[in-house]
């Protein structure tokens, strides 16, 4: 039975019983409609106040401001990869095209160039000017910037750092801001109206590395011009407080901490989107090269329609709006911070137990950056007897979903939200038996 089983898989994750039971209800039988809530239209009202409620929730539990759109996709996390380097792309391509029509107003040789001396003066621009910022710190953020190369070509992908560069080639741990290479076009000289980057990068936690920043990093405040930070919260979304000021968007998978792997979940400025935001044509695109994004991965698209420019599933949308109402209700005015406060209290003990026995447990990143979502460690080294051997022992005290990824091994504990204080609690004890057993 489900109540005896603790499950710390890395995503899809445990979801909180109550609302499986009531998504399980629902799918018969929605609100007594004698329809179920995956067979109703996604354009019913019902839907629609599906939706508000729980963009509600969300912005009740991360403070989100008025002036930051909520949408939902289904492109997974992976697919905001791609999106937000169309968009940004495409907002930066417009903001230099304005800047340098602007200066050739005022320029009595450039005033009256035709239109394909404009597109190739722009496009030389972007070539030498357009760069977004990664900061590589696992194997998501390092995907995300492949992804980015492969759209836009390598040379516009500045890595402005890479943490496998610590220790010989592997990840687990943040370079110091100092020594990060973030690329400004204004350092160029080109286009002084163009201050900011296409983007900067930042996967806040990694899921596979058990590597999470610590804090928002102080180089990327917007006070030196706007850093255009886009986080990826895929993992550890919901579980502490964040200032949404400080990025220009969030996005995460649902599937860890929210709910079920349907939908994707974005937060991002209104500034970023039409009518402030004008974004470069299509046919301007192609005339320099750049690629033009599919229609369903389009921001503006999506919020012009209220994330219901195709299907959605509501479903999904219904168990993160469910999952997100129990923390408005549990928490009440402490909001996030009441998730956080048993996030880190969990994190804690885990940590203690590891540290504790280091002759048989060896945590994987550097302590300064150590996931409190993805704890990620090495028995005895990385002695592959052994480490079967825990697995082994777990999976009998019914403590499943513990082998880490299989791109780098070990073992990963996934401490996301619904694993409970005594899941938890348990498992400290396998690890203090384990070690002197
Ligand atoms: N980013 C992070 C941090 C992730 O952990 C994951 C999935 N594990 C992804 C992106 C990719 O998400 P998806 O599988 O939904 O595309």
């Amino acid at each position: 039975p489900r109540e005896a089983v603790n499950y710390f898989g890395a995503g899809p994750a445990p979801l909180p019983t109550p609302v499986l039971e009531a998504a399980s209800k629902a799918l018969l039988n929605y609100e007594d409609m004698g329809i179920g809530i995956a067979e109703m239209s996604h354009r019913s009202p019902q839907a629609n106040q599906i939706l508000a409620d729980t963009k509600a929730a969300l912005a009740t539990l991360l403070d989100i401001p008025d002036d930051y759109d909520i949408l939902f996709t289904q492109s997974g996390g992976s697919g905001q990869f791609s999106a937000v380097v169309f968009h940004m792309v495409s907002i930066w391509v417009e903001r230099a095209r304005q800047s340098m029509e602007k200066q050739w107003a005022n320029d009595d040789t450039m005033k009256n160039a035709s239109e394909h001396e404009r597109t190739q003066a722009l496009k030389s621009i972007i070539n030498t000017t357009m760069k977004l910022n990664y900061l590589v710190t696992g194997s998501w953020s390092l995907k995300a910037s492949q992804e980015a190369a492969r759209l836009i070509g390598q040379e516009h992908v500045s890595i402005a750092s890479d943490s496998r560069t610590l220790r010989d080639g592997k990840f687990g741990g943040i370079a110091q801001e100092s020594d990060w290479h973030l690329r400004h076009p204004v350092s160029t000289g080109v286009l002084p109206e163009l201050r900011t980057p296409a983007l900067t990068w930042m996967c806040d936690n990694e899921t596979v590395d058990g590597v999470e920043f610590p804090a928002f990093p102080k180089t990327l405040e917007a006070n030196d011009g706007d850093a255009m930070v886009v986080a990826d919260m895929s993992s550890n979304f919901l579980s502490r407080k964040v200032d949404v000021r400080k990025y220009a968007v969030i996005f995460g998978g649902a599937q860890k901490n929210i709910g079920t792997t349907g939908i994707t979940i974005i937060i991002l400025r209104k500034s970023l989107l039409p009518p402030q935001a004008q974004m470069a044509s299509p046919t301007l695109l192609r005339q320099l090269g750049l690629p033009v994004g599919p229609i369903v991965l389009d921001w503006p698209t999506i919020a012009k329609n209220n994330s219901l420019y195709n299907t959605l599933p509501i479903l999904d949308v219904w168990i993160a709006g469910q999952v997100m109402q129990r923390l408005v209700n549990t928490y009440g005015d402490k909001k996030i911070v009441g998730q956080e406060e048993i996030s880190n209290q969990k994190a804690g003990a885990l940590y203690g137990a590891l540290d504790a026995y280091p002759q048989i447990y060896n945590v994987v990143p550097d302590k300064s950056v150590r996931s409190r979502m993805n704890i990620c460690l090495r028995i005895k080294g990385g002695d592959a007897d052994a480490e079967k051997k825990f697995l082994a022992g777990a999976e009998e005290r019914l403590l499943l979903g513990l082998k880490g990824h299989r791109s780098v091994g070990g073992i990963r504990i996934s401490n996301y939200n619904a694993v409970s204080v005594q899941g938890v609690e348990k498992l400290v004890k396998y690890l203090n038996d384990f070690a002197s057993g």
